[in-house]
């Protein structure tokens, strides 16, 4: 079936168009798991220049797949020579452009011969990009693949420009949500720029709190415009926060135990300045996203030096409450 009776404002290649297609070596492709080799006579298209080479199959939108019972009507074709079998009307019902206007909203053809009656579309993205594009839509978890942090961002272009909703994909639970977790850690600052790109709330607080182990006055100025200021006011505000609560933890004076014939009011004394100079210390090295841990060590160091075993719980005391108090504190936006 030709598109362009199914669509006339649009002008997809079809699969006559293969050639023009490079053909990559499959050795040389990663995420072999999520296609497998066929022989072409299975197919016999009419329209297919290259009867009895071996393809590649997608393994989970291959010539078995069914959805709500019904056999694929779509053969999508990956830049890099992977085919996709899938279904006219899942991919209509949840795009709001028709498919980037390859699929005319009116198509409702039965496919009873994949091999005459599909529709066929070439499109430029990769195969992996195609195959987390289609779990993203049909909803299957994509995280077997590993994918990598470059192919979600593609696969995220891919969505939004064949009309598929992000806020509706990148909701916590969802296969593309999970997928994307995996790589919040390494990648906080520039996750947290696609959620104030895309306004994804879920994914902007989960990432924030991976911004924390860099103060927010090292952030680079390349992600800022794509952050926006309201979020930027939030990534701020948060960072901002956190520093000055922290301040305020150890600006505190130590209480002073009652007086004691072995601690003198001056040792006393001491002990308290030297409480306060190593929280100051801790303060100016620390980062908005500091362990407690970091704070239980150095003030053990202090504790451990002090010959006075009141003034010793004393530090030991005020330190479990700071750590307390630092590690309760709020950690997204
Ligand atoms: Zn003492």
């Amino acid at each position: 079936m030709d598109v362009d009776e199914q669509n006339p404002t649009s002008s997809p290649q079809t699969v006559a168009h293969w050639p023009a297609c490079p053909v990559t070596d499959p050795k040389e492709r990663p995420g072999d798991q999520f296609y497998e080799e066929i022989t072409l006579p299975h197919w016999n298209h009419e329209s297919y220049p290259h009867t009895g080479v071996t393809v590649h199959v997608s393994n989970t939108f291959g010539l078995s797949f069914k959805a709500d019972n019904v056999p694929p009507n779509i053969i999508i074709l990956s830049l890099d020579s992977t085919f996709f079998l899938a279904h006219c009307h899942k991919l209509l019902t949840s795009s709001n452009n028709n498919f980037g206007c390859l699929i005319s909203p009116t198509y409702g053809a039965v496919c009873n011969n994949v091999d005459v009656d599909a529709l066929e579309l070439c499109l430029p993205e990769s195969a992996s990009v195609l195959n987390l594009l289609l779990c993203t839509v049909y909803g299957f978890t994509c995280e077997q693949y590993l994918p990598p942090f470059e192919s979600l961002l593609d696969a995220l272009e891919a969505l939004k420009k064949y009309g598929f909703s992000l806020p509706r994909y990148l909701l916590p639970g969802l296969p593309l949500y999970n997928a994307f977790l995996d790589h919040v850690p390494l990648h906080p600052l520039e996750t947290y720029a696609i959620a104030a790109e895309n306004d994804l709330e879920d994914l902007a607080v989960v990432s924030s709190s991976y911004t924390l182990d860099s103060t927010v006055h090292s952030i680079p100025d390349g992600p800022i415009p794509r952050i926006g200021f309201i979020y930027f006011q939030r990534l701020y505000k948060l960072h901002d926060t956190r520093m000055k609560t922290l301040r305020g933890l150890f600006n505190v004076e130590l209480l002073p135990h009652t007086a004691k014939p072995y601690c003198s009011p001056w040792n006393r004394h001491v002990t308290s300045k030297a409480f306060l100079f190593a929280g100051m210390q801790i303060y100016y090295n620390a980062t908005p996203g500091m362990p407690g841990l970091d704070i239980v060590r150095t003030m053990a160091d202090l504790s451990s030096a002090l010959s006075c075993p009141d003034c010793k719980q004393s530090v030991d005391t005020r330190t479990a409450q700071i750590v307390r108090d630092w590690v309760s504190l709020k950690r997204t936006v």
